[in-house]
């Protein structure tokens, strides 16, 4: 079992470059890593009617990064400190197959709505279509208790000392109030955050590419997933790098840029010494959410945009 103790001391504190892909929960995790894998087959009708859907998958010119790479800028405890305060929280055995089954059952659904689709939709949304479409299959109930505990949880336990920013599991995402960003698979809030995406653009040039958009309350829990997934089934140390489902900013409007063809190292400490994060840290635009040194200990991730 990978503990926080022992992933600190691989990691040397840098997170993103040391998660081991598809560690534990075999096939599914790993399945994710292909950027194919998330184009989705035909497109049901009520797909294109429901969910302001691009008119065909994306297959060209698609800044695609591994999703798995995504790290959150979040408020978490250092994990040498927080060995010493709190015992890991991770799924029990019992919980194991349930969970491996929700995981593959949201990677199905994301396969079929499509990447774009996936990044916003709703739960309730997500229930339709599990129960409508046999390629998805219905949610069971012990599996929907497994989200619904997921959600509840108390981040505080985990080590997760940010801000619930949605409350309710059902909340979703108004489809005027977003705007899809062509060739990213991803959609920003109309309003601040385009406005903001789009004078950086203008400011520094299209080497500049959003790397992750909103993120519904659906995609983060299923991020989480993967994470957990990654590292044993161990919430806490998933937790150090990525938001639990209704922690995430992105869920609001921040958003994650990068530099157009740097794949999962946009995520990682190297984006730091591009011309692209240059110029934006020069321009203003990385004011991160916890100024470094405080006593949370949050890491400097420089790719995310602070807008809400
Ligand atoms: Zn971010």
């Amino acid at each position: 079992m990978l503990k926080r103790r022992n992933f600190l001391a691989l990691s040397g504190g840098i997170v993103a470059s040391v998660l081991t892909p598809g560690q534990s929960w075999g096939n599914d995790a790993r399945a994710l890593k292909e950027p194919g894998s998330f184009i989705g087959p035909q497109w049901p009708k009520s797909v294109l009617r429901n969910v302001n859907a691009e008119k065909k998958p994306p297959t060209q010119n698609f800044d695609f990064h591994p999703d798995n790479s995504i790290v959150d800028n979040i408020a978490s405890v250092p994990l040498n400190v927080l060995d010493q305060i709190f015992p890991d929280i991770v799924i029990t055995d019992d919980e194991i197959r349930i969970f491996k089954k929700t995981l593959a059952r949201f990677s199905r659904l994301q396969k079929y709505i499509g990447y774009g689709n996936f990044n916003v939709i709703g739960w309730d949304q997500s229930l339709r279509f599990a129960r409508n479409y046999q390629q998805i299959g219905k949610f069971s109930r012990a599996e929907l208790e497994f989200i619904e505990k997921l959600f509840a949880i108390d981040a505080n336990s985990l080590g997760f000392y940010g801000d619930k920013v949605v409350s309710r599991l059902s909340s979703s995402i108004v489809k005027k109030d977003i705007r899809k960003i062509p060739r990213t698979g991803h959609y920003l809030f109309r309003g601040d955050a385009f406005d903001t995406y789009l004078r950086i653009r203008k400011d520094i040039g299209d080497s500049v590419v959003l790397t992750s958009g909103i993120r519904s309350v659906v995609k983060q829990i299923y991020l989480f997933l993967n994470k957990a997934a990654e590292v044993d089934g161990n919430l806490s140390l998933a937790s150090y790098s990525l938001a639990p489902p209704g922690h995430s900013y992105h869920a609001v409007g921040d958003f994650d840029v990068g530099k157009r063809n740097f794949g999962a190292k946009n995520f990682t400490e190297e984006f730091a010494q591009t011309d692209e994060f240059k110029r934006l840290s020069d321009l203003g635009y990385l004011v991160i959410r916890y100024p470094q040194n405080n006593s949370f200990g949050v890491r400097y991730e420089p790719w995310h945009i602070k807008v809400v």
